[in-house]
């Protein structure tokens, strides 16, 4: 079976799927690997070093024949076009926030298999989350530019010229990218403070260096599968209202916060903003097409408000650290297919909860159970990338308990007006 590497098209994403010291495991469990040519560029992996390390290198359209294509991020409509029933693909394919992307894909008779959908809390599934893996980078990185951003010093600095005070940094979401960003800010020797709605967070907050807050106006908002759920708009209101205080007193703020398949909810109001001290700068790594954690962040960009504060758009964090979250990202996904493969084949097996969770479509449906619109029913095509062709899973009997996806069962992407703030 051939596996190949497709070259990313996102404008600025420098990440690739593989990275040649991948290779030689795939290739032990007797899978062919051809990389497109030039694919690796961006993380500084030439074809050579991927053709050294046992890969054969390819055109698009060669790439684009084999059995299962691996991607970083989602296929532009020229790869989708290009597929063919039967064939697999494998990337974070954001299905929660891009529904026609996966109707298409299940009428191209696909079989797609997307990274953010793997069931994080199965042990099985811990060296293939690239949820957490990315989210680790962009943590780091975002303490980074909130450091080189702000005008002065992070740590406690006594010197002939003055003594320099250590910088306030606020981290709002400790999941895995908060933690990682409160852990760095924590190392440039920063004060840092945290914040998240789920109370469990604490001790985790905690044990790398933080304080934490605790808001009086919004109880615990816990959600399933670990995730927070979705504020109702008077908690909302009067989180926003208690954190701006909290805010205004930080010099650096890093905002994290995610609920799955819905918008970024907003933690920084233009009231919070106008209350901050000139200097001050803010991080959003909320920022994203569907909004943001801050009123005005525009993704990929800095602004700056009127009364001087910064507010960097932090989308694309991982790209910004290629080689690193590359080859993060080749240990995830070939972890995966290691997993999926029995003799050389895809083999997969719906009743498998892991892979219940991550596959979206097959055999011409949505498979799926948190994707609620089904593709328009088409006959099932062939499936020549799978030595057994199983039958597609109905949706309704692929049980996905600790899926991401399962914290958000309704329409993805669909945010309610009240949600439409950032
Ligand atoms: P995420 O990216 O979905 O969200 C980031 C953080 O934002 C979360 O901590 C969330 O609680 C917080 N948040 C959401 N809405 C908020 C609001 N209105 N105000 C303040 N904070 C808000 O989260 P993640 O980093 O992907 O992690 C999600 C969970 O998954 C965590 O519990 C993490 O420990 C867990 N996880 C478990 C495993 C495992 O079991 N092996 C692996 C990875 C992640």
């Amino acid at each position: 079976m051939k596996v190949s590497v497709l070259k990313e098209s996102a404008p600025g994403e420098r990440r690739v799927a593989l990275v040649p010291e991948a290779i030689g495991k795939l290739r032990s469990a007797g899978l062919e690997v051809l990389v497109e040519t030039r694919a690796g560029d961006g993380a500084w992996h030439s074809d050579s070093s991927y053709a050294d390390a046992g890969a054969s290198i390819g055109s698009r359209a060669d790439a684009l024949a084999a059995d299962v294509v691996l991607l970083v991020g989602k296929p532009d409509s020229a790869t989708v076009a290009a597929l063919r029933p039967g064939q697999a693909i494998v990337g974070l394919l954001a299905p929660l926030t891009d529904p026609d992307l996966v109707d298409t894909l299940a009428k191209a008779g696909v079989t797609a298999l997307s990274m953010d959908m793997i069931p994080r809390t199965l042990p099985r599934a811990q060296p293939m989350d690239a949820l957490s893996s990315q989210a680790n980078i962009a943590g780091y990185k975002a303490a980074l530019l909130g450091a080189s951003s702000f005008g002065r010093f992070f740590p406690l600095l006594i010197t002939a010229a003055g003594t320099a005070r250590p910088a306030k940094v606020l981290v709002l979401g400790t999941g895995v990218a908060g933690l990682q960003a409160i852990g760095t800010a924590r190392r440039l020797g920063a004060v840092v403070s945290a914040y998240d709605v789920r109370p469990e967070t604490r001790t985790e907050a905690e044990s790398v260096g933080a304080t934490f807050i605790e808001l009086t106006s919004v109880g615990p908002a816990s959600g399933e599968g670990g995730y927070a759920r979705e504020l109702t708009e008077d908690e909302r209101l009067a989180q926003q209202q208690e954190l701006s205080a909290h805010i205004a007193r930080h010099d650096v703020v890093i905002t994290t916060a995610q609920v799955p398949g819905r918008r970024p909810p907003v933690l920084v109001t233009e009231d919070a903003l106008k209350a901050m001290t000139p200097g001050s700068v803010i991080v959003d790594m909320g920022a994203s097409e569907l909004g943001g954690n801050v009123t005005g962040s525009l993704p990929g960009e800095s602004v700056v408000t009127e009364n001087g504060v910064t507010i960097i758009g932090a989308s694309g964090l991982p790209s910004s650290m290629a080689p690193a979250a590359s080859a993060m990202y080749a240990r995830n996904i070939s972890s995966l297919l290691l997993y999926l493969i029995k003799d050389g084949q895809l083999a997969l097996d719906p009743e498998d909860e892991l892979q219940a969770g991550v596959i979206i479509t097959r055999g011409g449906a949505v498979v799926h159970p948190a994707l609620a619109r089904t593709a328009a029913p088409s006959p099932a095509p062939p499936m020549p990338a799978e030595s057994a062709p199983a039958e597609s899973a109905p949706a309704e009997s692929a049980p996905a308990e600790s899926s991401p996806a399962q914290a958000s069962p309704e329409r993805p992407g669909e945010a309610s007006p009240d949600q439409a703030e950032g």
